[in-house]
């Protein structure tokens, strides 16, 4: 039996705006219609909770495709929507257990279901389910009118009243309906579980909001229903989601005990915010540095475990401390989650330990796999012609493996992302000579006299870390102090002050290119020698 995790878009505060076929627009539709178009990184978070669950011996675990838009009867299907989540999780190599499920496609499946509960009755001798054919105007009436008396907007139940007459006849005229399920209205209404993670929960949906819709007038299903169906059809055995689906959860109690079913168990996760008190939003998803989309994540290069690490670091619990997660693979984690663990505080979105985690599996990929080690220098290399295409029609050095497999040695795992080396000025020395920069030369008879001194003696060196090292800090022309030559040797290899060690960077480039840029900058001082104070 399998579990279900993806969650379903985030809920909607007005939920009556779907009501008859005048359906407008809504504040919340384009953040929903994000939502299920883009895979958000988040909802991998329950995703991978529910991976652990799978290993630790419980179940299987499943994917629910929501992949149509809810809020609107504009444009229903998303196109694309159920590929894009799709070839999220195959990045992520999360390997659903399942066919996906494909809410779009199983409409009449609900419309099915639903309509066997047409005719019976709840313990109040109410029925369980009930056509509405409340205008929008109506429903905004009444919506004042509870705004007038300070009041929760509940809806009034004005059409569970009506006779099967009645509403024979308002059909027969075409007007547009829903199909609204009838909350009990006493104690028994009160649903009690034990939730896997917070423990002891009860809540009366009657108490804070009216009789809520199982099927829009244009024939689709609303989350309430078709995760219900889906989850029984699919004998789906616990459920993970985020907390905000806490209250909606004794609904859906209410809706299995109507069918006669056998509920799974729910477990709620906490809320993931971007600082405290604040929840990731919309705005979020739009933040241009750090998106809340995975593919993001992805084109960007980022490994798929390092993200997945992140997600988990995000909160939600399950491990006994961040190192338990750093630089581990989905399986590692797997293995070590405990589900004891999980946690109820609401957790901080903490971009740093992104670049924490992505620089342990570049480290791991590069020293331990030799397929890792091989992809990163064909990236490598893919970036170098993206950045300098002219170099594809040369045998350029800087397109060797040796040249590249250099650079990432030397480099040591200073950078997050490849595309550093390329956009971050500190690594440009690596592709071109560099720029010597005046107001960063102090003294420049100072800085020649090191410069001529360097080239007369070059053939000394034997160009090992040590020999370089030595040599520099041997030499005292003109009682020079090492560190000023130090500072002028950076300054002629690499145009900057920043880097790895200067012995380093003089044994990566070696003799011929030393002696190169040695030379131009010599030829440079002299020329621009008028521009440079004495
Ligand atoms: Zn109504």
């Amino acid at each position: 039996m399998p579990t279900v995790i993806l969650d379903p878009p985030s809920k909607n505060k007005t939920e009556e705006k779907q009501t008859a076929a005048a359906a407008g627009d809504d504040d919340d539709e384009d953040h929903v219609t994000s939502a299920i178009r883009k895979t958000g990184c988040f909802k991998f978070h329950e995703k991978l909770q529910d991976c652990y669950i799978e290993k630790k011996d419980w179940r299987q675990c499943s994917t629910e495709m929501q992949d149509f838009r809810r809020y609107t009867d504009r444009e229903r299907i998303v196109p694309g929507s159920t590929e894009h989540i799709k070839s999220g999780l195959e990045w992520a190599r999360i390997k659903p257990d399942e066919p996906a499920v494909i809410q779009s496609e199983r409409v009449e499946l609900y419309r099915k279901h639903l309509v066997t509960l047409f005719g019976k009755l709840n313990h109040q001798n109410q029925p369980h389910i009930y056509r509405c054919f409340c205008t929008i105007d109506r429903l905004m009436l009444l919506r004042h009118e509870c705004k007038r008396r300070s009041q929760p907007y509940r809806y009034d139940g004005r059409c569970k009243e009506l006779s099967e007459k009645q509403q024979h006849e308002y059909i027969q005229q075409g007007l547009p309906h829903v199909i609204r399920f009838s909350l009990p209205t006493d104690d028994k209404g009160i649903q009690i579980y034990d939730d896997l993670v917070y423990g002891h929960h009860e809540h009366n949906p009657y108490a804070t909001e009216g009789d809520f819709i199982l099927l829009k007038s244009d024939g689709f299903p609303t989350y309430h229903l078709a995760n219900v169906v889906d989850d029984h059809l699919m004998e789906i055995s616990h459920v993970f989601r985020g907390h905000e689906w806490q209250t909606s959860t004794s609904k859906h109690l209410l809706l299995y005990k109507a069918f006669n079913w056998q509920p799974p168990r729910y477990g709620h996760l906490p809320l993931l915010e971007r600082e405290r008190g604040r929840k990731l939003s919309k705005r979020d998803a739009e933040n241009a540095h750090n998106p809340i989309e995975i593919d993001y994540y992805r084109q960007k290069g980022y490994f798929p475990n390092a993200v997945l690490n992140f997600i988990i670091l995000c909160g939600g619990g399950g491990f006994k401390d961040d190192d338990t997660v750093i630089g581990k693979t989905l399986d590692e984690m797997v293995s070590l989650f405990d589900i004891k663990l999980f946690s109820r505080h609401a957790a901080i979105v903490d971009f740093k330990k992104l670049a924490v985690c992505q620089r342990a599996h570049f480290k791991r990929e590069y020293q331990t796999s030799k397929e890792g080690r091989q992809k990163i220098i064909e990236e490598l290399r893919q970036n170098v012609l993206h950045y300098f295409p002219e170099k594809n029609s040369t045998s350029s050095m800087q397109l060797q493996n040796d040249y590249l497999e250099k650079i990432l040695t030397m480099i040591d795992f200073r950078i997050v992302l490849l595309d550093e080396l390329f956009t971050n000025n500190l690594y440009e020395y690596l592709w071109k000579d560099p720029e010597l920069k005046k107001d960063l030369i102090h003294d420049v008879q100072q800085f020649k006299f090191v410069i001529k001194y360097t080239l007369d003696n070059l053939n000394q060196i034997h160009f090992t870390h040590d020999d370089i090292k030595q040599f520099i800090e041997n030499y005292r022309p003109n009682k020079i102090n090492n560190k000023e030559v130090f500072r002028i040797w950076r300054l002629v290899l690499c145009g900057c002050l920043q880097g790895p060690p200067v012995h380093e960077i003089a044994s990566f480039f070696g003799p011929d290119i030393i002696c190169k840029r040695f030379k131009h900058a010599l030829v440079v001082l002299d020329q621009q020698n008028e521009n440079f104070p004495v």
